[in-house]
């Protein structure tokens, strides 16, 4: 029945303003310790209300669910920790924008440069010659200060980094759900996006909350140990390389289909390391060929 569905009680508990009041106080009452546990009258202070029948009339619709009672106090249950988290990602969209700027990458398409902007929660890696998109990505706005426009480009690759890491080994790193990744070659999403390539996209995307990502074949192979050796033994450490670039260390050689089988090289100081990976996106050959 539509009406037992918990999302509907979740959004039904937290539709009230003194309760999100208490979650909120609860959850910025915590800090690197933990989660704080308050006293009712600590509690009635951070949460700012003044009857104190109504807070204990409130603090038993969260209880059990986002809000647990022990002898010292209250504290917020997972489920709490998750709306708090929800409340955080919310209140951390302002109104931050930051004009375009260039940084110092180049447009794949045309050779122009490419200028890194941050506009309605996105941060954006753009064509300033073809105005081809290289990067679109949802960035925490908390993450960006417009006083330093870099601030775009580094909290771009900690948001990719953290987000294609977790997405590749499967979970979402939004709602934890599983993720499916997949060769996508008849998908148009980059034509409609604007981006000039002959690479193969690859999907990844949660079953759960249906957060995806478009990427190449190299974004997904960064999680490979071999690859992350490969480069190490070379004096490169492939997270602190822009996610961005990583098509200058990577050659494709073949594409089959029917079955998929792509192969290609990775390539740092002469030397190659060749790899073949099957439909399952499975690295099935791989081997370091030294330069003679
Ligand atoms: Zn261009
Ligand atoms: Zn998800």
């Amino acid at each position: 029945m539509a009406d037992d569905h918990p999302s509907r009680r979740t959004f039904e508990l937290l539709s009230d303003e003194v309760r999100l009041r208490v979650i909120t106080a609860l959850g910025d009452a915590s800090g690197s310790e933990g989660y704080a546990t308050l006293a009712f009258s600590d509690l009635q202070r951070a949460a700012d209300v003044d009857d104190s029948s109504r807070l204990t009339y409130h603090l038993g619709e969260l209880r059990d669910e986002f809000v647990e009672k022990t002898d010292e106090g209250y504290t917020l249950t997972l489920a709490g920790i998750r709306a708090y988290q929800a409340v955080i990602a919310h209140r951390s969209v302002p109104e931050v924008e930051v004009e375009p700027f260039r940084v110092p990458w180049e447009c794949e398409s045309c050779g122009g440069g490419l200028e890194a902007r941050y506009e309605g929660g996105r941060a954006y890696l753009t064509c300033g010659s073809c105005g081809d998109h290289r990067v679109r990505y949802p960035v925490d706005a908390g993450r960006i200060d417009p006083d330093d426009p870099e601030s775009i480009t580094v909290a771009l690759q900690n948001t990719l980094i953290r987000d294609y890491t977790s997405m590749f080994n499967g979970v979402c790193p939004y709602c934890t759900g599983h993720v499916e990744v997949d060769f996508a070659f008849d998908s148009d999403h980059w034509d409609e996006f604007d981006v000039a390539t002959d690479d193969i996209p690859i999907n990844a995307a949660c079953t759960e909350c249906s957060w995806f990502v478009y990427v190449n074949l190299p974004a997904v192979l960064r999680i490979e140990e071999a690859v992350q050796s490969f480069f190490a033994e070379r004096g490169r450490n492939i997270w602190e390389e822009p996610v961005w670039t990583d098509e200058f260390v990577w050659t494709r050689e073949s594409v089959t289909r029917d079955p998929i089988q792509v192969e290609g090289y990775f390539s740092a100081d002469g030397d190659r390391l060749r790899v073949v990976v099957d439909e399952h996106l499975t690295v099935v050959e791989r081997e370091i060929l030294e330069e003679e």
